[in-house]
């Protein structure tokens, strides 16, 4: 009976003693500190448990920054694209965080991709974040962390914060279902705008970048997509994706892509769309919270939790299933 708040109590003052004071960081973050910011997000790839009294902090500071989902087959060229999008941003005057996730491969694929983006350049401007997640993948995985790392750049201040993923399928899907915006990459010689159909990524996608304009096969993939949007019917005051070809290395289109993201940004805004998406989003968000919280409670510790006890009952026919269930989420 006394182990209970002890053992929270412990909790807690390990939490404190992680993050000193999830304001101070929260502040510093909002003034420009970069390592502040770098620590309240590996808050989240930590799981840490000072991040429920972090998210209480920041609620009322979010809200601000348009989210720009960006996903496409590797070697499309989306670090190349987000690269001079974040230029091009910057160039604007706006402050600008980039989040790298690799949803395939949570340990080392962020981190690569992170790493390839930063090399490129904005490494010495301090109003550019970069940033690749990785998660422990213990709890929800990065469907769960990606959320919280969003609110955490959201509140410290940028104006456009970007989420670049990897790979076709639908924890990319999933990801790039946060965004506000979602940007798909396609170009030409890899069969790609097939394979976004495939995958369902044309349906989230706000924008269709054709990069690697410079190439032979272009004029092709544009067509295709084209033949493939005639094909949706979209109702009246509805957003059709426009299709802008780009040659991220020579910045050519980034002009036309800034402006397209942009735009949307005032269609979501005038249609109450944006509204619509964050409160998708913010349900997500719960959902995955309350689950993690859910199965934690179950305990996931095979030998060791409650959930092996009402296992042998139900196997030994002493306890119905339902009732198990019933046992474990109430107990
Ligand atoms: P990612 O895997 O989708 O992030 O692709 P990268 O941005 O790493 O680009 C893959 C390769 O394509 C790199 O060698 C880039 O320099 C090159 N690349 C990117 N954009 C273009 C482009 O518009 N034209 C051409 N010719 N090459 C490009």
């Amino acid at each position: 009976m006394t182990e209970q708040p002890s053992a929270r109590l412990q909790q807690a003052r390990r939490a404190r003693r992680a993050t000193s004071d999830p304001e101070a960081l929260i502040s510093a973050a909002r003034a420009g500190d970069a390592r502040a910011l770098a620590r309240l997000v590996t808050l989240v790839e930590d799981e840490s448990a000072a991040l429920p009294s972090v998210m209480r902090v920041i609620a009322p500071l979010t809200g601000h920054a348009q989210i720009i989902g960006l996903t496409g087959s590797p070697g499309v060229g989306k670090s190349t694209v987000t690269a001079a999008l974040v230029r091009c941003f910057r160039a604007q005057g706006l402050r600008v965080g980039v989040l790298a996730v690799d949803p395939s491969s949570p340990f080392s694929g962020g981190a690569l991709l992170g790493d390839r983006i930063r090399m490129q350049d904005h490494a010495t401007d301090d109003q550019v974040f970069i940033r690749s997640m990785a998660s422990r993948g213990h709890l929800g995985g990065l469907s769960w962390a990606t959320p919280q790392a969003l609110r955490i750049l959201d509140a410290a201040g940028f104006d456009m914060i970007m989420i670049e993923t990897v790979g076709v399928g639908q924890a990319e899907v999933e990801i790039a279902s946060l965004a506000d915006s979602s940007l798909v990459v396609v170009a030409p010689g890899l069969g790609d705008s097939i394979q976004a159909a495939k995958a369902g990524i044309l349906e989230i996608a706000d924008v269709f970048i054709v990069n690697k304009s410079d190439r032979p096969g272009t004029q092709e993939v544009i067509r295709d997509l084209r033949t493939m949007l005639a094909m949706a019917s979209y109702g009246r005051g509805a957003w059709k994706p426009p299709i802008i070809a780009t040659t991220a290395p020579s910045g050519e289109g980034i002009g036309d892509l800034a402006a397209a993201i942009s735009k949307h940004g005032g269609w979501l805004a005038d249609t109450g769309t944006l509204g619509d998406r964050r409160r998708a989003r913010a349900r997500e968000e719960i959902s995955a919270i309350a689950l993690t919280e859910l199965r934690q409670r179950i305990g996931d510790l095979p030998g060791e939790s409650r959930l092996e006890e009402l296992a042998a009952r139900v196997a030994a026919g002493q306890l119905d299933p339902y009732a198990a269930a019933d046992e474990l989420i109430s107990g």
